[in-house]
């Protein structure tokens, strides 16, 4: 099956449930200061849950575009590295508004999975929520025994407040949750030894797909919990994820949600994905996740920028240069390449990709070939402090150097480092970067040696780039 066929699978069944299909709100978030980034389906339906807003429909479903980089939900470090967490994912849900709880949204899971999907039970399990004496929160015996009426009790694991109480940050709507986990090692492998302790584990080939959060909480800013004027099912499924299952394979990027990106990544740069070379294959995974954060986010109203939600995605985009510069040889600018892919890959989910590609691919042209400019001589800065340490740490000055002179965000100082063994002076950085900001505060956002927004949050909701007419791109933006 394919993975557009997949994600109307999972819309058309709850739509049989009931449930209104809505789209996906953009990933960007302009109202909401406890968030830059959409990190979950939940996000948009905030007021519902809080009792400040009333919604159209008690039952929802969608697909909703997720970046996990900054905040409570940060996953930068994992990706790439391991074959199942991305920057931006997509993430299916489905919601009650004081409608269903437990019991149907614990039903439906199971049906959509084990009846539609046909994925095997015994491949599956669950979890539950067990208690938290300090929060005064006692273990879900409802979710549990509802589970009971589906699946065998050695497959309910009960999991701890970490895995089974679910944030979305550190103020919000809440609750316990119950997740499901498929155990995909081959049969040979499982035979040897217990899945169920491999849940929550990090392992590979033992992976949460989805999320099923009883919200019942809003924890205030002092850290209480008070109880939500009504009872909620809000539940999250990795796209991704549930693609690599269905499609049997061992990493989320041999399904076809990456392939063409990485087919068209294999061409441009005259190297093949999955050889030999794992700093190569690295690289590979790198890019084709870290484009579709960049790619959608520019879509959806963020462009790069040196301060807020427009420099994580500089720093993406420069992690991502980085990766294809060392590691697979390309000197020139490639990212800007893959813009047409994933627009067409996207058009009948995400069209706003498509309709703004032209203008999407110019702004990471420029992005990447003005680091590009650095690049080279940042690198061989880098080796220079690291080559004369005399111990394995790079300075906190030298830090703020690459980072004033170079354009290198901390994190791809930190990654440089960390793979040569060394660490960073993190602390000595940002007392750098504070002298510097004390001595020009005033111009602090504009003093850079990059491309930068002038009008950077408009007070207006995005409504696309277009609007601008074709001469956005200059009018915008201004080279320091
Ligand atoms: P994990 O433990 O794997 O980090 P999570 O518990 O943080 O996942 P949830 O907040 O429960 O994730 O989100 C719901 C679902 O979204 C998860 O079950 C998973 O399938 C998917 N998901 C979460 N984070 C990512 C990510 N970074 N990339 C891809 N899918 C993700
Ligand atoms: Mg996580
Ligand atoms: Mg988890
Ligand atoms: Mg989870």
């Amino acid at each position: 099956m394919t993975a557009p066929e997949i994600r109307q699978q999972f819309l058309d069944f709850f739509t049989s449930k009931g449930h209104h299909i809505v789209p996906s709100a953009p990933i960007v978030v302009k109202n909401d200061p406890t968030l830059l980034f959409t990190n979950a389906g939940m996000n948009q339906f905030k007021d519902y849950f809080l009792g400040n807003r009333a919604p159209a429909w008690k039952r929802v479903a969608d697909t909703q575009k997720c970046l996990r980089v900054s905040g409570k939900h940060n996953d930068l470090e994992e990706v790439g590295i391991d074959t199942y967490h991305h920057t931006m994912f997509e993430m299916l849900g489905n919601w009650s508004f004081g409608d269903y709880f437990k019991e149907e949204a614990i039903a439906w899971s199971w049906e959509l999975l084990t009846e539609i999907y046909k994925i095997p039970k015994d491949r599956l399990y669950v979890t539950v929520f067990e208690g938290d004496a300090k929060e005064g929160l006692p273990k879900d015996e409802e979710a549990y025994n509802f589970w009971k009426q589906h699946i065998a009790e050695d497959r309910i694991l009960l999991g701890n407040k970490k895995d089974n109480f679910w944030e979305m940050g550190d103020t919000g709507p809440c609750g316990p949750c119950s997740e499901i986990h498929v155990d995909c090692r081959p049969d040979t492998e499982r035979a040897l030894s217990d899945g169920g302790k491999l849940v929550n584990a990090d392992d590979p080939q033992v992976i949460e797909i989805w999320n099923n959060v009883f919200m019942q909480f809003n924890r205030l800013k002092d850290g209480s919990l008070e109880p939500l004027p009504a009872q909620h099912v809000d539940t999250g499924m990795g796209f991704e994820r549930l693609v690599r299952v269905m499609q049997g394979k061992s990493s989320n990027y041999d399904t076809d949600v990456f392939m063409g990106t990485i087919h068209s990544t294999e061409q441009l740069t005259g190297h093949t994905y999955g050889r030999t070379d794992s700093k190569q294959d690295v690289a590979f995974r790198v890019i084709a996740d870290h484009i579709r954060a960049i790619c959608f986010t520019i879509a959806d109203g963020q462009l790069p920028a040196n301060t807020g939600a427009g420099y994580v995605i500089r720093r993406i985009l420069r992690r991502a240069v980085r990766y294809y510069f060392s590691f697979l040889e390309q000197k020139k600018p490639l990212l800007h390449e893959l813009v047409p892919v994933l627009a067409q890959q996207f058009a009948n989910v995400f069209p706003e990709l498509l309709q703004q590609v032209d203008f999407v691919k110019k702004v990471v042209f420029e992005e990447e070939s003005s680091f590009l400019r650095t690049l080279d001589s940042g690198i061989r800065r880098i080796e220079d402090f690291m080559g004369n340490a005399k111990q394995k740490s790079i300075d906190g000055r030298a830090a703020f150097e690459l980072n004033d002179t170079y354009g290198f965000p901390i994190d791809l100082t930190e990654l440089i480092a960390s793979e040569n063994g060394f660490t960073v002076d993190k602390e000595g950085f940002n007392a750098a970067l504070k002298e510097q900001k004390d001595r020009s505060r005033a111009a602090t956002e504009l003093d850079t040696d990059d491309w930068t927004v002038l009008d950077e949050t408009p007070a207006t909701k995005f409504i696309g780039y277009e609007l601008f007419g074709t001469e956005t791109h200059v009018t915008k933006y201004r080279k320091i």
